[in-house]
């Protein structure tokens, strides 16, 4: 390692306040690895997601930011397997050896690192085009695991948040996604209001922990919407076996993308968008209100906007109860 290197993880992380004690962390960063205590009768659940510039943000975006949407998208993760976050490590590959930036990037993770109680306890840094890796480490008790496969006929499906965020925020920030030219803004000139909420909703999504850790016990299946709706309640369905219909009216937007998108283009970007890093939750009949007082008392919006059904694929229908056919390319207009 050298000097340069040292000085870097001494300063911006192992002398930085990401690098807090908690109970089970016996060593963090300063050896060849860190040491880890899993609590008694507990799992560790692990996950893992990388950012790359020029792909998952500009080159030229703020350091904090890109370190706060880094950790976020990694404890969403954590949320989608009802897990309760326990620490983090964090691969860095940087151009440059550029303090500023480093000063910012290392401050950026400090916000959700506090709040969620998830101490950095170790990393690497290696020279090279700018990425960030980070993997999450939490813990779940055995009998409360949010997975994909525990969907059965007749539960519903809920969507915590707005969806389509992401992706209109991807537009707006003027990054393509994958959607292309799907998701167009009804004006590019948004009002500041607008455009405040969009660059929050991409750099500072709220990682649905508190809700997951509520319901954990409640939902028979979840997963995080990063890959849009369509993707990934379709994972549930693939992991249980099971089909969908969905309703696609009760679908939840935010006020922002309603000002600024229009209906087709709202519903592509919740349906195919990404990034919106909500939790999709199946639940039985019988947990539906325990769910929906947990997401009260925690004052977070929950919706429900379909049902689980014997089959597979998902079948979408509008208000009045008729099929709405979708392509299952969100290049093509279907409406
Ligand atoms: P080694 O050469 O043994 O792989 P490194 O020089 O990569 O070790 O790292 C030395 C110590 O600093 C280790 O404890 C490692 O976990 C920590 N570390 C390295 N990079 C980072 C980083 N980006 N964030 C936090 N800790 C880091
Ligand atoms: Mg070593």
């Amino acid at each position: 390692m050298s000097q340069a290197e040292f000085e870097i993880i001494r300063r911006y992380f192992k002398e930085s306040a990401l690098n807090f004690s908690r109970q089970g962390i016996e060593k963090s960063i300063g050896d060849d690895g860190a040491l880890i205590k899993i609590p008694p009768d507990h799992l560790l659940c692990m996950s893992m997601d990388a950012l790359v510039a020029g792909v998952h943000f500009p080159y030229s975006a703020d350091a904090a930011m890109i370190a706060n949407r880094a950790l976020a998208v990694n404890l969403s993760d954590l949320a989608a397997m009802g897990a309760e976050p326990y620490c983090f490590t964090l691969a860095l590959v940087l151009p440059e050896n550029n303090p500023a930036w480093l000063e910012k990037f290392s401050g950026g993770l400090l916000r959700l690192a506090q709040r969620f109680n998830c101490p950095l306890v170790g990393g690497d840094i290696t020279e090279g085009p700018l990425s960030i890796v980070i993997q999450v480490h939490g813990l779940n008790q055995p009998d409360r695991v949010i997975r994909r496969d525990g969907a059965k006929p007749g539960d519903s499906v809920y969507v915590s948040g707005c969806l389509g965020d992401g992706a209109i925020a991807l537009a707006s920030i003027g990054i393509r996604s994958h959607l292309g030219e799907a998701v167009e803004l009804i004006d590019e000139t948004l009002p500041d209001a607008c455009r405040e909420y969009f660059r929050a909703a991409y750099y500072e999504p709220e990682p649905r922990i508190e809700l997951a850790g509520r319901c954990n016990a409640l939902v028979s299946a979840g997963i995080d919407i990063s890959d849009g709706l369509l993707g990934d309640l379709g994972h549930i369905l693939n992991a249980s076996g099971v089909g969908a219909e969905l309703n696609v009216h009760r679908l939840p937007y935010s006020e922002s993308s309603t000002c600024c998108t229009s209906p087709e283009n709202r519903l592509r970007a919740a349906l195919y968008g990404g990034d919106d890093y909500e939790l999709c939750l199946t639940v039985s009949p019988q947990q539906i209100s325990a769910l929906e007082s947990v997401a009260e008392k925690l004052n977070t919006r929950i919706s429900c906007i379909g049902e689980i059904v014997e089959g597979d694929g998902i079948v979408c229908l509008d208000e009045a109860g008729q099929v709405i056919e979708l392509t299952d390319h969100p290049y093509e207009h279907f409406l």
